[in-house]
């Protein structure tokens, strides 16, 4: 008998490689918001709108840019050579950026391009001591993994960075939950100020955090938090770097970047994920002194390839022309809108949170906070079986996160919203029998 794809994947690759599904699915194909498994089943994907597919599947315009590179028969050359859609794109991401003095590096992914902005931001202040949020998630390397404050992610870290947790990340499950939004961020600048005078000599780097807490299960601290302690920073001397993998490129609706909801121009922001609709691509954007501040030589020899920047371009273009933002902020309203109506009658579901097309659904022990992570995955079972795919995630793997592509229809919406509300509401039935 032949094994399966499941069995050789098991065999081949590590036990930490995880699969979502008791059944796990092999996608095929894909076209707009839908994929198709090798079994021939479509399923409408709410999940890989962040991971990867930003745009869609199948956009010809995109697709079109990468053929068009392919036909020159060059994939990649080294990057020590000029690359024009290269530079382009870091003019573009520059404009974009908001910031005065713009310069870009690409990376391959989202991790490099975090450690890409530890580097500048220690070297720039010789020191390794770097402030992060509890519950973050900023990459899977030695330096990203030693900043990431989830314990699900950062166990398997020995890294030497010396990093100190704030609050202002995951409120939900914070000792400052039950405050106003003011109170609340008034705790969090306290908290700010007492980690820096105690935990630290004073030589603090830099402070890297996600605007909306991504693998955290779609944390999403009240707007001007970061500008309260862009205010601290300030005075102690700390670069703020804004993690922008999950939050940027208009994904969060009301803004471009997610760190601009709190009035901040931060002094780098990073990417990756969404820019490429599925291409391996990431990047730091920083202020030219920042970026500057490397005496030795550095290169990323995928980083910004001509595949990669050739698709990102063209998909960054589509975003634009389209107003995918706009989208992303009305139908992210509609269904935030939708499941809070549903959480009054639905007593699963603890917390809703989000903006734009990065919506959270905590679920948790009817009538209390306790975290209910097997009706996560009993969900994400039933919706599949619906024909939805949404993802899981959290510190105690209990939030249903929905991130679809960002060409979502309204009907699409629609549909989405009555599965997971159907479903949400058999996983609570399912619990009294
Ligand atoms: N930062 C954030 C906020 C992320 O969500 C991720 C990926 N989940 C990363 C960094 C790391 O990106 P990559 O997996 O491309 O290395």
């Amino acid at each position: 008998m032949t094994k399966s794809l499941l069995a050789r994947h098991r065999a081949a690759m590590p036990s930490w490689q995880a699969l979502y599904y008791d059944e796990p699915i092999e996608i095929v194909a894909g076209e707009g918001r839908h994929v198709t498994d090798a079994d021939g089943n479509t399923y409408l994907d709410f999940f890989a709108g962040i991971l990867t597919n930003a745009i869609g599947y199948d956009v010809a315009e995109i697709s079109d840019a990468i053929r068009r590179q392919v036909d020159t028969g060059i994939l990649h050359t080294s990057t020590l050579y000029l690359i024009r859609q290269q530079v382009e794109l870091a003019e573009r991401i520059g404009e974009l950026s908001g910031m005065t003095n713009p310069k870009v590096f690409f990376t391959g992914s989202g991790t490099e391009a975090n450690e890409t902005a530890l580097m500048l931001a220690t070297q720039y202040r010789r020191s390794n001591q770097v402030l992060a949020l509890r519950n973050s998630y900023h990459g899977r390397a030695f330096g990203t993994l030693g900043v990431t404050g989830n314990r699900g992610w950062s166990a398997s870290s020995l890294s030497p960075v010396k990093v100190s947790y704030v609050h202002g990340g995951y409120r939900y499950r914070s000792p400052f939950r039950d405050l106003s939004d003011a109170d609340y961020i008034a705790a969090c600048v306290d908290d700010l100020r007492e980690v820096i005078e105690t935990t630290t000599a004073g030589d603090v780097a830099c402070m890297i955090a996600e605007p909306i807490q991504g693998v955290g299960g779609f944390a999403t601290p009240p707007d001007g938090l970061f500008g309260a302690f862009a205010e601290v920073l300030e005075e102690y001397g700390i670069l703020l770097i804004s993690d922008e993998v999950q939050t940027g490129w208009g994904r969060t609706g009301e803004h471009f970047w997610g760190i601009q909801a709190h009035g901040v121009v931060p002094a780098a922001m990073t990417f990756a994920k969404g820019l490429g609709n599925g291409l391996a691509i990431g990047g730091v954007v920083a202020d030219a002194e920042l970026m500057d501040c490397l005496t030795a030589n550095s290169i990323s020899t995928f980083g910004g390839n001509p595949i990669s920047t050739a698709g990102a371009g063209a998909a960054l273009s589509y975003l634009l022309d389209h107003d995918l933002q706009g989208n992303a902020a009305k139908l992210g309203t509609r269904l935030l809108d939708g499941l809070r109506a549903h959480a009054q009658r639905c007593a699963l579901i603890g917390d809703v949170r989000g903006k734009g097309l990065m919506i959270g659904v905590e679920l948790v022990e009817p009538g209390t906070r306790t975290p209910a992570a097997a009706s996560a995955t009993r969900v994400m079972e039933l919706a599949k079986r619906h024909g939805l795919l949404v993802g899981k995630g959290g510190l105690h793997g209990n939030v249903l996160r929905l991130a679809p592509p960002m060409t979502l229809t309204e009907e699409e919406a629609a549909q989405a919203l009555q599965i997971l509300t159907d479903t949400m509401t058999l996983a609570e039935q399912e619990l009294h029998r």
